[in-house]
């Protein structure tokens, strides 16, 4: 691949509009453009899910941080969702709030390799950490794995202050944003009240506002979820058919003092993109997600469509009906597109 170098130098030469068109958009859009990365503090566990051959790019072990954000640098990416694979889980899911735990460790490492080259968003969740996979506290017992909800409970107090503990453990450890994205209620407040308490106020929350229960979540859920099976979260996610549900979810948090609120997925949610656009001040997010990226991966792996173009129309076509700023696996492979692949990227 060209080196972006070699790109500068060529420009005038022989390159065609959509290289052109590229560059220029990349400069236009790369402050809002945010890459989700999974840090696996277990290298065999790191290892196996790269056997899936998918996402791979957005994961990393832990032992090799340095040089993975050496290589984001040199991409001019700075902007980082970060979320942590722990090599323990239990039911409380107590390594999130370790203060040695591998996001807590990998944010003290960024910070002391990199100062402030990175801007740091940390996610606030238990369901990656806790041996059920729900994104709350449970009770009750889970006698089959596709047991109805009713059989087991979420109990969303005793998860705002696992919330609470992941949050200041975070903050401590040098965090700009936290994203909490468990959807229990108040969730918001909660935090944004104990971060004020706690002396963290400068910290800003990206609360994962309208977070709804979709299909298009099944790839990540296949590949890196403790269980393979189904998880019914749709009695603390939003509705996916629901406009007025997503739309309440979102005006509660603003309420609450989320200083940037967030819509996920993102193509087929469009709509209520363009409506919360309309209603609100605030910067909003959208969030694609795996299934979304596995679509267009997969008409590019089949040779039918060009994925620069593609991802260039895509990230357009969210700007336009109100989004300020992207979450995507997709972020890599436009910056790669426009300025060669460092060796490590698979
Ligand atoms: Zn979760």
């Amino acid at each position: 691949m060209l080196s972006f170098l070699s790109l500068s130098v060529r420009f005038n030469i022989s390159f065609g509009p959509l290289i052109k068109n590229l560059l220029t958009f990349l400069d236009s859009i790369q402050e809002d453009l945010i890459f989700p990365l999974f840090v696996y503090e277990d290298e065999h566990a790191y290892k196996q899910s790269l056997n899936s051959g998918y996402m791979n790019n957005s994961k990393v072990f832990s032992k090799n941080l340095i040089t993975r954000f050496e290589e984001l640098a040199q991409l001019k990416i700075s902007n980082l969702l970060l979320f942590g694979i722990p090599t323990k889980r239990d039911s409380l899911g107590s390594e999130s709030f370790n203060k040695n735990g591998v996001i807590q460790r990998t944010i003290q490492t960024i910070r002391e390799t990199f100062d402030k080259k990175f801007n740091i968003l940390s996610d606030v969740c238990v369901c990656q950490y806790n041996t059920s996979g729900h994104c709350g506290i449970t009770s009750g017992f889970q006698v089959a794995a596709n047991q109805p909800m009713n059989e087991m409970m979420i109990e969303n107090d005793k998860t705002l202050n696992i919330l609470g503990k992941i949050s200041l453990s975070l903050c401590e450890s040098g965090t700009d944003f936290i994203a909490p994205s468990s959807m229990m209620d108040g969730q918001v407040l909660y935090l944004s009240n104990l971060m004020e308490k706690s002396g963290f106020k400068k910290v800003k929350i990206m609360s994962y506002s309208a977070k709804h229960n979709s299909c298009l979540y099944s790839p990540f859920r296949n590949y890196n979820y403790h269980k393979n099976s189904f998880l019914d979260k749709s009695s603390y996610q939003s509705n996916f058919n629901n406009l007025r549900e997503s739309m309440r979810e979102i005006l509660y948090d603003i309420r609450e003092g989320s200083d940037w609120v967030m819509i996920k997925p993102s193509l087929w949610y469009m709509d209520i993109l363009s409506i919360a656009k309309n209603l609100i001040e605030v910067p909003l997010v959208v969030q694609n997600v795996s299934g979304e990226y596995a679509l267009l991966k997969g008409g590019s792996k089949l040779d039918k469509i060009d994925q620069r173009e593609w991802i260039i129309h895509y990230f357009k076509s969210l700007r336009r009906a109100g989004a300020d700023k992207i979450i995507s696996y997709l972020v890599l492979d436009l910056f790669v597109e426009s300025e060669g692949s460092p060796k490590s990227f698979i």
